[in-house]
């Protein structure tokens, strides 16, 4: 018989649970038509339903190739179960068990006998299973809801922090008091720092750290720091109310704000230490808002301090705030810096903050950003890598538009500092426009790919 793939979970929350599922392991090595092809890490989780009280388990799981029938496959698995001291005759349901092996999945098939069903029925709703299977096989659809293991995953972890739940901590020391706490349990938190008015765009940053941590945490903080004109400054739109309920919905475990004083008190006199930001601020936005980055990387490193997360997620829509913030990162030392694809609205306009601004004709207007940005993607898709090119197609779609250029550049992403002369390997193009009053910045890979296309 030609070997197949066989998922397994294993699970342990009495005796020595790690021996018991490293010898789990060991045994299966061991066994005949069975090959051992990775092992995920183990997981530490609750028991769920059976008796209240009994011990947290010890999760993981398996992928295995073996030539066995399903049955006789399942039947080594239970018989690894009793050697191992389990008694399935004698055990409270859901109790404490030394061994627990689950068969996920054998091969493709399905099956819905009295002794096997396959894919294992409850494997969707357990996160317990579902989060080490995510460290193995993080896009192997499922079969009964037709979404990723990540994904599945990210839904549970949402779902387990029911909305409403969000607490909101009305000061950074507040912060950094549940901060700590939530680490010494063990947590490990995801960080999102934003300036509110929130939309899908930092939704899908909060989205994403709770597919990778164990809670995400949000700031809202509208930094003076980082503003180079005072009016930006008075019109940015606050909304705290209506960001703390989307961030409820959206699993957000907590938001916190703040002043000025109350985020540097050292600096009672309100002259804040200016942080360098490094060479990623140089030109572009750098040149245009003096001290604009030197702001965002004082005040990334205070909430950095303040939250200690294990990553902090930012927006590839302010890409060369992303390459500031992890320069300050790895200066730093921590935290792991995940930078998260553009929100669009339908039409292509990236979402902002500010979009709420515009009036009707000026977000018409406005979708000239993304369109000269796609125009120039289509271009570099044509074979045409030459800068200056690229950068007259993007100067001719933004003047056809009669939005107020700032710069509509192309840079090679790895040489970023320079303006680049000879035909490009690799290409971003980047521009800022004003559109009316409002000042907006869009970005794009010119090698990259439109979302849900193939290359
Ligand atoms: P802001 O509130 O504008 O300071 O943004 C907070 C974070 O959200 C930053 O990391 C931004 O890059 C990110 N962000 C803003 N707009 C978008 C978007 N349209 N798509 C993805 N991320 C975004």
């Amino acid at each position: 018989m030609k070997p197949v793939s066989a998922w397994v979970a294993l699970g342990s929350n009495l005796g020595d649970r790690r021996a018991n599922l490293e010898g789990a392991v060991e045994a299966l090595r061991n066994a005949d038509e069975v090959e051992i092809l990775r092992v995920s890490p183990w997981f530490e989780t609750r028991a769920e339903g059976g008796p209240s009280g009994q011990p947290d388990y010890l999760n993981g799981c398996l992928e295995a190739s073996t030539t066995l029938a399903p049955h006789t496959f399942l039947w080594l698995l239970q018989r690894l179960e009793s050697q191992f001291g389990r008694d399935r005759g004698r055990e409270v349901r859901n109790g404490p068990r030394p061994l627990d092996l689950d068969l996920l999945f054998y091969d493709e098939l399905e099956l819905a006998g009295p002794e096997l069903v396959l894919p294992h029925p409850r494997l969707e709703e357990r996160l317990f299973v579902l989060e080490p299977l995510c460290t193995l096989a993080p896009e192997l659809v499922l079969p009964r809801s037709g979404r990723r293991v990540r994904e599945r995953v990210a839904e549970l972890r949402a779902a387990r922090r029911a909305p409403g739940t969000l607490v909101r901590c009305a000061d950074p020391e507040a912060a950094r008091r549940w901060c700590e706490a939530r680490r010494a349990e063990g947590a490990r938190i995801g960080f999102v720092p934003t300036m509110g008015a929130l939309h899908e765009g930092h939704l899908g940053l909060v989205r994403a750290a709770l597919a990778e941590n164990d809670l995400a945490c949000v700031s809202v903080f509208v930094n003076p720091l980082q503003f180079d004109d005072p009016r930006d400054f008075a019109h940015y739109p606050r909304q705290l109310d209506r960001d703390a309920h989307l961030l409820a919905s959206a699993g957000c475990s907590m938001l916190f704000t703040g002043t000025l004083a109350e985020f540097f008190p050292e600096s009672a006199d309100g002259s804040v230490p200016r942080r360098d930001p490094g060479p990623a601020a140089e030109g572009l936005e750098g040149a245009l808002r003096p001290g604009h980055f030197a702001g965002v990387a004082t005040i990334c490193a205070r909430l950095f301090e303040l939250v200690r997360p294990a990553r902090a997620y930012f927006g590839e829509k302010d890409f060369q705030q992303c390459l500031v913030v992890q320069h300050l990162a790895g200066a730093l030392g921590f935290p792991g810096i995940v930078v998260c694809p553009t929100a669009r609205e339908e039409g292509g306009l990236a979402r902002s903050s500010r979009n709420q601004l515009l009036a009707p004709a000026e977000r018409e207007q406005a979708r000239a950003l993304s369109q000269a940005l796609f125009a120039a993607r289509a271009a570099w898709r044509e074979g045409e890598r030459d800068p200056a090119r690229l950068e007259a197609l993007l100067a001719a779609e933004l003047g056809r538009a009669g939005v107020a250029v700032e710069y509509a550049e192309v840079r090679d992403p790895e040489r970023f500092g320079e303006r680049p002369r000879g035909p490009l390997a690799r290409a971003r193009a980047l521009i800022a426009a004003r559109v009316g009053r409002v000042r907006l910045i869009d970005n794009l890979d010119l090698a990259g790919v439109e979302p849900g296309a193939t290359r």
